[in-house]
């Protein structure tokens, strides 16, 4: 397994068990998760579709896309995270099964195999997130969706999503993030466009600090999300 950071994976699971405390180190990603549903939503009806979520974490989207009517299969490489993703779908009463697998070995095993695949918050933590792109399509069924977030990379972001998020609002733990790895929308619609997957939608996600509120926008300057479709033909 070579496209992997150890030192990501130990983080991630240097957390524990606080992936569902609402006001714990991910509590941005409980912030911003209706904003990505609602973003998936509008573009898809989940209900009785299969879904993958790669690099799930504890579940936070994975739970939600479940919530939603969608049969759910989540993957990381995070232990931990994934037992406390395991223990905490059973205390919601929700049957989404958690697998320690890259995505792609997974899609070796299981090409074309799921209506919908989202990647939300982890292609900047990977050493070659084109690699993880090309997953993404070979997962997902020919003219089905995908939809991935990520960090744009440019002076702004490292001021927004490094400085303050991290050194100054403190909305993520310190050393979250590594400016050099983020990844730009023309870098990701490249990617896609090298994996059968034609861009759809990009949409910004934005962070007011005098509301605390998260929404979505047009600005893609920093946090943003983008809806690829897989080619019919593909
Ligand atoms: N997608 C979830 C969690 C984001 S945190 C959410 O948005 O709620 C980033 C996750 O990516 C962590 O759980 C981390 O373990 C995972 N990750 C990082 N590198 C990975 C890799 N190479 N393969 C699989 N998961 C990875």
């Amino acid at each position: 397994m070579t496209n992997v950071d150890a030192r990501e994976i130990e983080m991630f699971d240097g957390h524990g068990d606080t992936w569902w405390d609402e006001n714990g180190p991910f509590k941005s990603l409980h912030d911003i998760n209706p904003l990505r549903l609602d973003f998936i939503q509008r573009a898809v009806n989940l209900r009785g579709l299969k879904v993958l979520d790669v690099g799930c974490g504890g579940g936070i989207l994975s739970e939600g896309l479940a919530r939603a009517g969608a049969h759910v299969s989540s993957i990381d490489l995070a232990e931990d995270a994934l037992a406390c993703a395991r223990t905490h779908a059973l205390s919601s009463g929700l049957d989404i099964e958690y697998r320690a697998i890259s995505a792609e070995q997974l899609a070796q095993e299981s090409p074309a195999k799921y209506d919908v695949v989202v990647c939300m918050e982890m292609l900047e933590h990977v050493p070659d997130p084109g690699s993880v792109c090309h997953a993404l399509g070979t997962l997902v069924k020919p003219g089905g969706d995908v939809f991935m977030s990520t960090l744009n990379r440019n002076p702004k972001s490292w001021l927004f999503a490094i400085v303050a998020a991290e050194r100054i609002l403190r909305l993520l733990p310190a050393g979250t993030h590594q400016h050099e790895k983020f990844i730009r929308p023309h870098e990701l619609a490249g990617y896609c466009r090298q994996s059968n997957l034609h861009v759809q939608k990009l949409r910004g996600m934005g962070y007011n600090p005098l509301n605390q509120r998260y929404s979505l926008n047009e600005d893609l300057d920093v946090n943003y999300l983008l809806h690829a479709r897989r080619n019919q033909d593909a």
